[in-house]
């Protein structure tokens, strides 16, 4: 019953988490790249410029600032 997923563009196996398959010719499958792409955040510089410090504070709210001083 179990159908294991299979790449469409290199045929190769999906595992549990996204994976980068290569092609026979050593090139990476970019049917792969496309999926991986959708999966993990984006990472282009254009949207971390957007980033604003409210959203990483609205993140990392529940840590206190002055945690790191403890340790002096
Ligand atoms: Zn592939």
């Amino acid at each position: 019953m179990s159908r294991a997923a299979v790449c469409i563009g290199c045929g190769q196996a999906i595992g549990p988490l996204p994976r980068l398959n290569r092609l026979p010719d050593g090139k990476p499958c970019p049917t792969c790249q496309d999926r991986l792409l959708e999966t993990l955040p984006p990472v282009l510089p254009a949207p971390l410029a957007e980033l604003s410090f409210e959203d990483w504070s609205d993140e990392g709210g529940d840590e206190p600032p002055d945690d790191y001083l403890r340790g002096a």
